[in-house]
């Protein structure tokens, strides 16, 4: 075997038809005990490209990384060619403590591509960007809504990326959202270095809903039989609806504070003035109801019994592309 076709990563050297699980480790707890960061690295031994797999960058977002859980008990991420890189929990210490952010309060994802001087967070950053994204030819992302708000299954990518639109298509999510990518964040800086990434975003915080890991499941087996590196075992079935794409949206909010129930659910079609849902008060005095502001799809929805005035309560297209 050509010197070429040995995978080195951290510190290791991973040979062309070699299964490897290392660690990613960069601090210690204040308590001295040591934190794992599992990577686990799959490769065949007929030469292809390398798709890294990552979830957990926000400590509390359980959905992505049950996605990546699944993918690696189904054995998805044994390539019939190249080689698979699955990080489930990329932010353990966040995971441990059932947090989005860092031990030391930073959000990862707003610390990218990170310096080796830095926070806690930047190292991380900066040792998952020059350690191991340099392998990748694509990377798939994934990630859940903040809090209670439940995000409809959704693949988020910049516009005008031909590459990007036809591998955000192969994977079949019901809508893909173009978004720009926000300064300092892990997508970010893999489009700098030209890396494609398909940045999925399903479910909310502290929550495994079966219909958005299906969503993630099935669409990373969509990609990978696209590049010709799905096992011969999988099956691939396509979507059940068409994807709706999405260039602009606006946030409803709350006009009062109350209890909350929505009568829509995410990834819903409505018409201007329709009833989205109901804020009410404990006493039976006011019922107030939201209504869509324009027409367009539901892929956001607030779950929270309680709200506040303000408070963004349901996401709506205002602009689709065809
Ligand atoms: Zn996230």
């Amino acid at each position: 075997m050509s010197e070429k076709e040995v995978l080195h990563i951290l510190g290791e050297r991973i040979a062309l038809g070699e299964s490897a699980k290392v660690s990613f480790n960069v601090a210690k707890l204040h308590t001295q005990n040591t934190i794992d960061v599992p990577v686990i690295i799959e490769r065949s031994k007929k030469p292809g490209p390398t798709v890294l797999i990552t979830a957990g960058i926000h400590g509390d977002e359980v959905n992505g990384v049950e996605i990546v859980r699944q993918i690696i008990a189904k054995g998805i991420n044994k390539p019939k060619k190249g080689t698979i890189i699955c990080i489930p929990v990329i932010n353990v210490f966040g995971f441990i403590h059932m947090d989005r952010e860092f031990p030391d309060g930073r959000d990862l994802n707003r610390v990218f591509p990170g310096g080796k001087g830095g926070s806690l967070a930047s190292r991380v950053a900066h040792k998952l960007m020059t350690e191991i994204v340099p392998h990748a030819d694509l990377i798939l992302d994934f990630h859940t809504g903040g809090a209670d708000r439940f995000n409809a299954a959704q693949v988020r990518i910049v516009k005008n990326e031909i590459v990007l639109d036809e591998l955000a298509q192969v994977f079949g999510a019901p809508f893909i959202y173009y978004s720009k990518n926000l300064n300092k964040s892990f997508r970010n800086s893999c489009y700098k270095l030209g890396i494609p990434m398909l940045l999925f975003e399903g479910g909310k915080s502290f929550n495994i809903d079966s219909t958005i890991t299906n969503t993630g499941v099935n669409g990373t087996k969509r990609v990978l039989h696209h590049l010709e590196m799905l096992g011969r075992k999988f099956k691939v079935s396509k979507p059940k609806k068409n994807c709706v794409k999405i260039s602009d949206s606006k946030w409803i909010r709350a006009n009062h504070s109350g209890m909350f129930k929505a009568d829509v659910a995410v990834t819903t079609q409505v018409k201007k003035g329709d009833v989205l849902g109901h804020i009410t008060d404990p006493y039976g005095s006011f019922n107030h109801f939201v209504k869509a502001p324009n027409d367009g799809y539901i892929f956001n929805v607030n779950e929270s019994p309680i709200i506040y005035q303000g408070d963004a309560i349901f996401h709506i297209s205002t602009k689709l592309e065809s």
